[in-house]
């Protein structure tokens, strides 16, 4: 048996090796697509940004990793979703799927781990899983998106972090007043 159709048994096993088994998931591109294969056009819905009335993204749910998340809490595992948009944005994600009663706690990713153990010895890729959004197969290749399209999410979260930062400033300031 390869590495992979291990790793892959012990998921439908549902081997545990650690106290409360936590299972993490990604948001962006895991979780929900922000480009998905047109079979899926009619699943598209519309996500705020944390805060707003107005800003939104259009997106369909990975529905093939929502169940599996929903399949882990079954089996008693703990959710962690994480995601480099930070916090708030997982939790919008998750509120608007409805998967908040399955979901332990909502994090940024992390940008430096401490560890003496390298992350790959505990955590072999063989146990990242990614699942294809239409047929729900395994696979490891993960859904196109451009460097651009990247480049332009992130952009546009930064954005919206100064956004959120000056307007606190001025109901500082309007305070103060
Ligand atoms: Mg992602």
């Amino acid at each position: 048996m390869t590495d992979e159709t291990m790793a892959d048994k012990e998921l439908e096993d549902h081997v545990v090796t650690t106290i409360d088994a936590p299972v993490f998931f990604d948001v962006d591109e895991t979780l929900v697509l922000h480009r998905w294969p047109k079979e899926l056009n009619s699943k598209e819905m519309i996500i705020m940004m944390p805060g707003e009335t107005s800003f939104a993204y259009a997106v369909v749910p990975h529905q093939p990793h929502i169940d599996q998340l929903i399949k882990h809490y079954e089996r008693g595992c703990k959710i962690y979703v994480w995601s480099q948009g930070g916090e708030d944005w997982a939790e919008e994600v998750i509120d608007a799927l409805g998967l908040k009663k399955y979901v332990t706690a909502c994090m940024t990713k992390p940008v430096w781990i401490y560890d003496d153990i390298p992350m790959a010895n505990w955590l072999p890729d063989t146990y990242r899983v990614y699942m294809d959004p239409v047929d729900g197969h395994h696979t490891k290749q993960h859904t196109e998106i451009g460097d651009d399209e990247f480049k332009k999410i992130s952009l546009i979260r930064k954005l919206h972090r100064e956004l959120l930062q000056a307007r606190a400033k001025i109901a500082e300031l309007q305070e103060e007043k």
